[in-house]
Order: structure tokens, then C-alpha cells, then sequence
């Protein structure tokens, strides 16, 4: 190791705050530098939460896949005419919360397609209706992309959406839509979808309103290691205001069945080494953040595992539904038993604690 890195490694480990240009550098490690990154990534996770794996039960409830938009990078989203087409009507959902509740869940994500007759009433009444179906149970739900349609269908302001949603039983929102949080990226892969200062302003009504979020980036694509660089200071930035991000989750692109990687503008994603570096980096450089993800659903099972070595301290969740991912083209996204994930915390010597949502325990 260089002693410049090891300096910094060094610093970062006794409170120094990375500058963007110190991330980059770390982003930019190879061969056995990276190792040196992910254990002092891992020294910081240690410290900041000790020895324990958390996931939580979830499952998810997608209403449907029909989308107004067309992000280059997604392959869940139908067109009306297409083949596979979903839509669950209110009974649909209704089992759909009634059988997560019987599974014992503490939260039902649900995040769809922009369907083209959506209102911010028709997100309202579902999670009225899963609030309903499934009492007790977190709503994890939404995200600003979805806050803005709903608002823009509605003429209402995006607060007013929150403030509603929030009434139906919205107990935190998804930090997805992000992707990448830089606009010259955005116009390649997801031109129609909302701005970075939109999803910004979103972000920080949903945490003034109380509504916490998770934080996400989708890496992998056609974007630079300056704009992953970039993307984190914004979230540390809006971190250090409003303390409202749970989480960070990086999303490893699945490019196998998008437009982006079809047409040639996306390689085939991430590298082993950067989905390394992702996690241990923002371990690292994202100081205000607690608890850093990794997505067995993007990255395998096997990876993730990797992850929690490098700075990670979380598995996410048990799932039971998963479409997103799977449009995409991954395998095996449905569900991970938690002895499965026992057994991956147990191996690097952790152990696994479930949690809620917002991450008190579950005894
Ligand atoms: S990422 Fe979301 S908004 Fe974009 S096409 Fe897919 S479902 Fe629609």
C-alpha cells in the first residue's frame, strides 16, 4: 500500500471527514489496495455498529408494471400492448397484505410502475388499503418519482402528496428513483424521470414532513466514477440537514434484459471490485450515515457476503415478492430465508439480528 493511502486510510479511521477527492482516489484503488479499503471500511462499520447483521421481514406488493416512463435501464416496465402486463385490483392487494401479515412481516414495500390513470389518490387508497389489510405492518412505500407523478396528475403540491400519503399510513419512503444524482447521467438513462434537484427538494419535504427515506445509487452503467463521487456528496450533504436517511443501498446494475445494455450504451455492470468498493467507500465517506446495505437481490448472495466484510452491516430483507429485479433479468431475487442469512453472518463470525424498518431490534 502506498503510504499517501495508507495516510488516509488512517485518518479516515480517527474521524477525518474524506473529501471528494480523497473518495476518488479510494474509488480508483486496485489489487490488493482494494483490501486494504474494505478493512478499513470495515474497521469504521464495526465502530460505528458493531458486530451485528441485520435484515428485516419484508415482502413486497409491485401493483403494476404498465409505466408512462421508459428508463433505459429498466426492465420491469411494460407498455400498454405489451405481453405480460400486471395490474392487482383492490382484492389482489388485499390478499396480497393479508398473506404478508400471516407470514409475520414488519414491513410491505410497494413501489410500481406510473400507471397512466394514477392519481395521487389511487397511491392513497392502496395504502389505505394495505394499512388495512395488513395493521400493525411498516409501509414502506413510494418514492420521489412517484410523489412528483402523483402531484403532477393531481395538481397538488408535492408536500400535499407526502402529507396525504403520510396520513394513509405512509411509514417511510423509498430512496429509489435516484440512480445516478447527476443530470447529464439522468438524461441517458432516464431522460423522463425527474430531476436531481426535484429528487432532492422531495427527499427533504418527505424528511421535514417525518416521513424518513432510504438512500440509493444505481452504479454500473454508463456513468463515471467522478459522478458516483459526486451522487455521495449530495446525499452526506442533505444527511448533515435532516438526519432523515436510514440507509444507504447501493443497486448494482442487472443490465441483462434493459434497453441501456441492448442498445450498447451500458457495459454489463459493476465489477466485483467495484461492488466492493461501493460498499467500503460510502461506509467511509458517508460519516452520517449508520447502516449501509447490500443487496443480495443485485449482487447474489455470495457478494453480499463479501459486502458485509467491507463495510456493509446489512442485508436487507427476506423479500417473498420481488419483480424488479427478476424484469431485469436476475435470478433467484424471490426470497432469502433468514437461516440462509444466519448462516452467510455466522461464517465471517457475526451475528444476525432482525429489525424494523428504522432498525430498533426485533426480539
Ligand atoms: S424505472 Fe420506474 S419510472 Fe422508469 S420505466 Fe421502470 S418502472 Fe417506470
Amino acid at each position: 500500500m502506498d503510504k499517501r493511502l495508507r495516510v488516509l486510510l488512517k485518518d479516515a479511521n480517527t474521524g477525518h471527514r474524506l473529501t471528494e477527492e480523497e473518495a476518488l482516489l479510494l474509488f480508483r484503488t486496485q489489487g490488493r489496495d482494494v483490501w486494504d479499503v474494505a478493512a478499513a471500511a470495515d474497521i469504521g462499520r464495526q465502530e460505528k455498529v458493531g458486530d451485528v447483521v441485520t435484515y428485516v421481514r419484508n415482502q413486497n406488493i409491485n401493483v403494476t408494471n404498465l409505466c408512462v416512463n421508459s428508463c433505459g435501464f429498466c426492465g420491469f416496465s411494460k407498455k400498454p400492448g405489451d405481453a405480460g402486463i400486471y395490474f392487482h385490483n383492490k382484492d389482489e392487494i388485499r390478499k396480497k397484505a393479508a398473506l404478508a401479515k400471516k407470514r409475520n412481516v414488519t414491513e410491505i414495500c410497494t413501489v410500481s410502475g406510473l400507471h397512466p390513470d394514477f392519481t395521487a389518490q389511487s397511491y392513497i387508497d392502496v395504502y389505505r388499503l394495505i394499512h388495512e389489510a395488513a395493521p400493525g405492518v411498516h409501509l414502506h412505500a413510494s418514492n420521489p418519482m412517484e410523489v412528483a407523478y402523483a402531484a403532477k396528475k393531481s395538481r397538488m403540491s408535492t408536500r400535499e402528496v407526502l402529507s396525504a400519503m403520510k396520513e394513509a399510513g405512509l411509514g417511510s419512503m423509498c430512496g429509489t428513483a435516484a440512480e445516478i444524482l447527476v443530470d447529464s447521467v439522468r438524461k441517458q438513462i432516464c431522460p423522463q424521470k425527474i430531476s436531481t434537484d426535484e429528487w432532492v427538494r422531495i427527499i427533504r419535504e418527505a424528511h421535514n414532513l417525518g416521513i424518513p427515506t432510504t438512500a440509493t445509487i444505481m452504479y454500473g452503467h454508463c456513468e463515471s466514477v467522478e459522478d458516483w463521487v459526486k451522487h455521495l456528496a449530495l446525499l452526506r450533504e442533505i444527511q448533515d440537514e435532516t438526519r432523515g436517511f436510514t440507509e444507504f443501498v447501493p443497486l448494482s446494475f442487472i443490465h441483462m434484459n434493459t434497453p441501456l445494455y441492448k442498445k450498447g450504451l451500458a457495459r454489463a455492470g459493476a465489477t466485483g471490485r467495484e461492488d466492493l468498493l461501493m460498499v467500503a467507500v460510502s461506509r467511509l465517506f458517508l460519516d452520517n450515515f449508520e447502516n449501509i446495505q447490500v443487496s443480495w437481490v443485485k449482487e447474489g448472495v455470495k457478494m453480499a457476503q463479501l459486502g458485509l466484510l467491507a463495510g456493509a452491516n446489512d442485508l436487507g430483507g427476506t423479500m417473498f415478492e420481488e419483480s424488479i429485479s427478476k424484469g431485469a433479468g436476475a435470478r433467484n431475487t424471490d426470497y432469502l430465508d433468514p437461516k440462509e442469512m444466519e448462516r452467510i453472518a455466522q461464517d465471517i463470525g457475526r451475528k444476525l439480528v432482525r429489525r424494523t424498518t428504522l432498525y430498533e431490534v426485533v426480539p
